[in-house]
Order: C-alpha cells, then structure tokens, then sequence
C-alpha cells in the first residue's frame, strides 16, 4: 500500500513539473549534484554554482534576479560569494544580468562577444583550457560552432560533474526547432562532449543524469535526422513526416509532446535549406 501511495506521488509530480509556471512566479532552489557542486535552478534554466575555498565559481549568470537570489542563499549551503563567473555560450536566456557578482573574475570563450548584457570577460580562455580555483580544477573545452559558435563544457574536478548547456538534456527533446543551427555541427558538438571524461552529466536544463543520457540524447539527435531525411527523399510533406515519426522510444521525455512536432520542422528545413535532401 505505502508503495502504492508514493508512485501516485511521483506521477502527479512528474506530471506537473513539465508545465509552465504562473507568469510571474519563479521557482528558485539549490539542488545538491555531488560533493560542493550544486544546481541552481531557476525555473527551467540551471546555473552551476561550486564551492570553492577560494570562493564561489558559478557558470551561466542566467539573469539579474536569479544572481540576486543565489547571492542572498549561497549562506544557505556554506558557500562563500561568488568569486568567478563563467560562461557557457552567449544567449541571453542563460547569460544576462552578470552584473550580479560585481568584482568575480569573468571568464568567457575567446569568441564570446565583447560584452554579454552590458558584462565584459576579464578572462578569456581557448578552446582547451584548465584553471585551478580554491582546490577544484575547471577543464573547460569548446565543443565549437552548432548552438552558438562557441560552446564551452566545464567538467569539474574532483567531482567529475560536467555542465553541458543547450546541446543536450538528460531525458529531455532538443528546445522547439532549433532556431535555425547548422544540425550537423550540432550533432558534431554532442559527439566533442561524448569524448569527455566525467560521471555526472549537469545541464542547463532539466534534471543531472549520467554519461549515458548525453548518449541517449545523440541517438535522438540521430533518429531524428535519419527519420526526418528519409521522409523527405521518399516525397513526404513536414506533416506526413511528423504523423508518421512518432519517437516512440522518446515518448517519456520532457516536452515530448510539444517539440517532437517542432524538432523535426526544425531538422526539415535544415535538410532543405542546406540541400542536403538528394
Ligand atoms: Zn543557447
């Protein structure tokens, strides 16, 4: 009966935890991940925040309030300020309000933009680069062009946690239809990820998982564009294509419903677009 009770409970969250939140609540929280390596979320954006002796290293500032919030609850976790900052990529959903952490060492990608809202790197790294904070090693490596031009992966040491943004989720489809990516480098980015040695897979989005589920997430990516370019050489319209598509192993990830229609618009008109149906 007691087993009964909680699988009711945990459907009915996992249930409700898809849905978009009331217009102007945000749900906050610092997620334990392993050891001084936290997630914060923010609705359905996560921050990386790691305690350091040296003090608090935090990737993606996401936005203003959000860096308000975390600087008001690092006490919560007996963390110290935060001290550096690092970017993953440069799309503001991730990367505005910087200015949060006045003072942090800000370190971005040698391509990432001159400022980021309003935000400058003090620190610009390239395309393999390891820095040593307060006893924990950041081994930041740039999966290069796909989703942005310049993607930066950090796995943290001793921890073996990697924070992976936007390339993948862990049981969760690709955001809508791309926007209009080169699907191939795309796919190029998750590979250069799979070469990373770590045990905890972070993300920018949803839940941590494991080296596994960015496994996973390459095969969708691949089942997808097989999927995808065979219905277009077989003469298929988008709409035949979704109808017939259907992602069945895929069918209990997060925004199933409402991106599979849209993830293969998305890997369609990048087919087309780059002639690469025939
Ligand atoms: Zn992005």
């Amino acid at each position: 009966m007691k087993h009964f009770v909680l699988t009711l409970s945990a459907a009915t969250f996992l249930a409700a935890a898809p849905g978009p939140a009331p217009a102007q609540e945000v749900n906050r929280e610092l997620v334990p991940v392993t050891g001084d390596v936290f997630l914060m979320r923010n609705n359905f954006h996560n921050s990386l925040v790691v305690r350091t002796s040296e003090g608090t290293v935090r990737i993606d500032p996401i936005n203003a309030e959000a860096g308000a919030w975390l600087n008001d609850n690092l006490g919560s976790i007996d963390a110290p300020p935060v001290s550096h900052l690092i970017y993953s990529h440069s799309h503001l959903d991730h990367a505005s309000g910087g200015d949060a952490h006045a003072g942090a060492e800000v370190i971005m990608h040698e391509d990432a933009p001159e400022a980021v809202d309003g935000v400058a790197a003090t620190r610009r790294v390239g395309d393999s680069e390891s820095i040593e904070i307060g006893g924990k090693t950041f081994e930041m490596t740039n999966l290069g062009p796909g989703h942005d031009n310049h993607m930066l992966v950090t796995v943290v040491r001793p921890e073996n946690v990697a924070f992976i943004v936007d390339v993948a989720a862990p049981k969760r489809l690709p955001f809508r239809d791309f926007a209009g990516a080169n699907l191939d480098d795309w796919i190029g980015q998750i590979a250069k990820a799979q070469e990373l040695d770590f045990e905890i897979f972070a993300p920018g989005h949803a839940s941590p998982g494991t080296p596994e589920d960015l496994d996973d997430a390459m095969t969708y990516m691949q089942d997808l564009r097989a999927g995808v370019l065979a219905g277009l050489q077989a003469g298929k319209s988008v709409d035949e294509i979704t109808a017939d598509l259907t992602l069945d192993a895929y069918g209990d990830w997060g925004q199933y419903e409402d991106w599979r229609p849209l993830n293969i618009q998305g890997m369609a008109d990048y087919l087309q677009r780059e002639g690469l149906v025939n």
